[in-house]
Formats: structure tokens, C-alpha cells, sequence
């Protein structure tokens, strides 16, 4: 690749080990390529910089946060530079009485709901990632997370962005206001694009009033049908959950595996549901249990203090590390209609005694999506291969159903072959002539999202 511009020389990294951690996300298989540069961008200009000099010389772009992505979108290419925008960790500004906050780029979604917390406001999406990703990567894969099932995801919480386009044009998108309907919505537009129209460089976002500590219940199920029917009663519920979390017989015991959270053994499925509403959690939860009884929950418990609420989520918080050191895995991301989530969960089911794939199944049910495992061991021959053929006949699926292949993970590199699927040929093409309008000559991350080629 062409040798990068000598202003940037104190900005790229050199030491080989530590570059080879700037190639790779959490995504399965990742890997480094022979050939690519990273450079940690510091401030705008180096951002600028970067952009200019990849238009110029025709070189691909990876723009990267926290390197947490389970899509393979963040992952080092073939030439490619890799722009990190981390080290643009700055809160500029948090402003009670607009309700926003204005941070870089690199500001982790944790430390976003930190500073947020402290002017008595909540930023609500949260990751189960929201330790350690960051806000300019949750804005590039419109992130979801546990509290969507009330709250919704990123792309209801971002009102403008600064963005830095190939050639390194700074522009600024959307507003600050509450309210504001001039001309297209960019913004949205920047919102889930998985850095292939330009680099978020800062992001104006929507700030709620703090919600009252959250109570938990847990239920656990004889079978998962009924826990399936006990999330959709519970989305018809007025005052619907702030979080309704569904793990299986599998998941809970790899969760218990790590350490005791409290999760009974030898139930098929356990929900877990919370309520935040301002001076009415104790009231909600007591609400939430006589409708988990009705749906047919063989056991129900209310977690009614603030500890016990956060012990219960600590085991679910716990999961993602615990089904990691379960083994190697394909993760879905699938999202389907609420009313279709028990075909989903009895295919998932099919499918892995079919394929002969371990498979766990949990994730964000009171969204309709969920993150079923499918593990293999790479020592057996055929083992990974199986799994990877359950991934894809999931996701299939999902289509069926009328759902998505990918909730909220992104598409990124692994899921770019079912795009075309999705969307079908019409707004396929409308889709790359826009990718087209920001980037002509093709070099944001190329090959992810809508071009498999
Ligand atoms: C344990 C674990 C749990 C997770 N739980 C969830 C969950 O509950 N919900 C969820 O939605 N995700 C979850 N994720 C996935 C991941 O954390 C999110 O996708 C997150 O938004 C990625 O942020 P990041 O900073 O790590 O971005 P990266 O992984 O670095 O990048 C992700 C994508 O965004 C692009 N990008 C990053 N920064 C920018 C920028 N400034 N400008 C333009 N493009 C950019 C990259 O090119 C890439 O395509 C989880 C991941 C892990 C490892």
C-alpha cells in the first residue's frame, strides 16, 4: 500500500504485536491481513488527514472503535488502513435543559451513561458490551442491547453527527433541538451504516429523565414454548418492561458454570424481567409476575430491592464471557416479529438436532431477537462446518418469518451474503447508489455490508 503521510508518523502503530490487536474484533475467525496500516487517530485533523490521503491514493478505509463488533466490520483488509478513533474520548458537553449530550467518537457507551447520570439524565441504549465499546461504534451498527424492549435502540437516541467523508470533507448532519424537519434525515442515514459512508467524528445525543432503580423478576419454565408465550403476553402489558431477557436450559447452566447467580438448575427456560418506571417498579413487578404465572411459568420470583434486582442481572450480564469459555461459536443475531418468536425458537431447536450442533439460545426475546450459539469443536472434523450450516439455515428462517438476519450486531463481513435476500434487487440498488453519492470511489470498508464480491 502507498506509505502514509510523514505527519501522521507519531499517530501509526509499529510495534507488530500490539498493531496485530488493532486487526481483529470480536468476530469469529477474524484475522490480520499481510498488508495494512493502523493509525490511531488523536483529533479531528487526524481523521481529516487519514481520509484525504486515502481518496488521493485510492487505499480502503476500516474505521474502528473499540474493536467489540461480532460482525467482522471493524476487521483489518488487505491494504487497507485501519482508522482507530478511540483516543476521541471526550464528553464535550452534556446540557440538561436541551437533554443532549455531545461526545467524540470514542467516548465508551458506559462513561457516555456516566456523565449523563450525573446531570440526572440516562442515555438509555445499552450493550451488553457497554463497559468497554464505544458510542462511535454503537452509532456505526445502530447498537441494541437490554433495555430496547422499552427504550428502543441508538438511532432513537442520535440527533446530529459530525462525519469526516473520503477526501476529508467534515460535514455536520441533523440538529440539537428536540424538533427539526429540515430536508433529509442524514443522520439516520449515518446511523447503522458500518463505516461505509464515513468516519463519525462526534455525536449529538438524546438524554432522557432518570429512571427509578430497577426491580427484577425471574421466572423459569418447564419448556421454552411457554416462556415464548409468557414474553409476547408481557409486550402487550401497558407499562411494558425495561428489560425482558430470555436464556435457555444451556445458557443458564453455562452462566452457573462460572459462578452461582442464583439461577435455579433444571429448568428449561428462566425470563427476566425488570420494571424502572418512575415510582412504580414495586407495583409493575407484582404486575409482571401474575402475568408469567398465567403464561405458565412453573416458578416465579420477584427480586423487590435494588441488590438483589442487580444480582439477578449480573448473571445475565455474565452470560456473553460465560458461553465463551464454553467453546468456539457462530453467534446469531437474528430478529423476527414478537408473534413469530416460539416458530423461531422451535426451528433453532430443529435445526441444531439436524445438524448435530450444540446450540444455546437466549438473548433481548422481549425484542423478538435473539443470539442462539451454535458451538463446534475445530479438533472434529466437519464440527465447524456443521455449525456454520445451522448459522445459515437460521437466518433463512428468520427471512421466512417475515424477520431480519441481523438485529442489532450489524452485517458487517459475516452476514453480507444474505443482504441481497433481505433487501431484494430494488432498494439493493438504491442503497449502493447512496453508498455511491458519499463515497465514489469505493474505499469504506470495502466488501462489508452490501458488497460480498
Ligand atoms: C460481549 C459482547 C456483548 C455484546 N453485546 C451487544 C449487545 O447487547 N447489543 C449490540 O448491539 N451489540 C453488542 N455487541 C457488539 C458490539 O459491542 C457492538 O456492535 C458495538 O456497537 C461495537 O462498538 P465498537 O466501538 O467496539 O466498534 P467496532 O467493533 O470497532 O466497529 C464496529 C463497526 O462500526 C464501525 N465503526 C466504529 N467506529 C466508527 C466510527 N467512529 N465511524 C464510522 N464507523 C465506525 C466499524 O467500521 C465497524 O463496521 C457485543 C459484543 C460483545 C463482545
Amino acid at each position: 500500500m502507498a506509505a502514509l503521510p510523514s505527519s501522521l508518523s507519531g499517530r501509526v502503530v509499529t510495534d507488530p504485536d500490539v498493531k496485530a490487536t488493532y486487526a481483529v474484533d470480536e468476530s469469529l475467525g477474524a484475522a490480520a491481513p499481510a498488508d495494512y496500516e493502523v493509525v490511531r487517530a488523536r483529533d479531528l485533523a487526524d481523521v481529516v488527514e487519514v481520509m484525504r490521503f486515502a481518496q488521493q491514493t485510492g487505499t480502503p478505509v476500516v474505521p474502528q472503535g473499540a474493536r467489540s463488533g461480532l460482525a467482522g466490520g471493524g476487521v483489518a483488509m488487505q491494504g487497507a488502513v485501519v482508522l482507530n478513533v478511540e483516543a476521541l474520548d471526550t464528553v464535550h458537553d452534556v446540557d440538561p435543559l436541551e437533554g443532549v449530550a455531545v461526545a467524540g467518537p470514542g467516548v465508551i457507551n458506559a462513561d457516555l451513561k456516566q456523565a449523563a447520570a450525573q446531570a440526572g439524565l440516562f442515555y438509555p441504549p445499552d450493550p451488553a458490551s457497554s463497559a468497554f465499546c464505544t458510542i462511535g461504534g454503537n452509532v456505526a451498527t445502530n447498537a441494541g442491547g437490554l433495555c430496547c424492549v422499552k427504550y428502543g435502540v441508538t438511532a432513537d437516541y442520535i440527533r446530529g453527527l459530525q462525519v469526516v467523508l473520503p477526501g476529508g470533507e467534515v460535514i455536520r448532519t441533523g440538529r440539537r433541538t428536540a424538533k427539526g424537519v429540515a430536508g433529509l434525515d442524514l443522520t439516520g442515514l449515518f446511523v447503522g451504516s458500518e463505516g461505509t459512508l464515513g468516519v463519525v467524528t462526534e455525536v449529538t445525543a438524546k438524554l432522557v429523565p432518570a429512571p427509578d432503580p430497577a426491580l427484577t423478576v425471574l421466572a423459569t419454565f418447564d419448556d421454552l414454548e411457554r416462556a415464548s408465550a409468557a414474553i409476547i403476553a408481557l409486550r402487550q402489558e401497558r407499562h411494558r418492561p425495561s428489560l425482558l431477557e430470555l436464556m435457555d436450559a444451556a445458557t443458564i447452566t453455562a452462566v452457573q458454570a462460572v459462578a452461582d447467580y442464583g439461577f435455579p438448575q433444571g429448568c428449561a427456560a428462566a425470563l427476566i424481567v425488570q420494571s424502572d418506571r418512575p415510582g412504580h417498579t414495586a407495583e409493575d413487578v407484582q404486575r409482571y409476575a401474575a402475568v408469567l404465572e398465567s403464561a405458565g411459568a412453573a416458578e416465579v420470583a420477584v427480586a423487590d430491592d435494588a441488590q438483589e434486582a442487580d444480582a439477578l442481572l449480573a448473571g445475565r450480564r455474565a452470560l456473553n464471557p460465560a458461553l465463551e469459555a464454553k467453546g468456539h461459536r457462530f453467534i446469531e443475531d437474528v430478529c423476527v416479529p414478537i408473534g413469530r418468536l416460539t416458530e423461531l425458537i422451535r426451528a433453532g431447536q430443529d435445526i441444531a438436532a439436524k445438524r448435530e450442533v450444540e446450540i444455546t439460545m437466549s438473548g433481548h426475546g422481549g425484542d423478538g431477537n435473539l443470539h442462539p450459539c451454535f458451538f463446534f469443536d475445530p479438533a472434529v472434523e466437519g464440527s465447524r462446518e456443521r455449525a456454520e450450516e445451522a448459522f445459515g439455515d437460521l437466518v433463512s428462517v428468520a427471512l421466512e418469518l417475515g424477520g431480519t438476519i441481523t438485529g442489532e450486531h450489524g452485517v458487517g463481513s459475516l452476514k453480507s451474503r444474505w443482504l441481497a435476500q433481505e433487501l431484494g434487487p430494488a432498494e439493493l440498488a438504491r442503497q449502493r447508489a447512496v453508498k455511491a453519492l458519499f463515497d465514489p470511489a469505493g474505499i469504506m470498508n470495502p466488501g462489508r455490508v452490501y458488497w460480498s464480491s
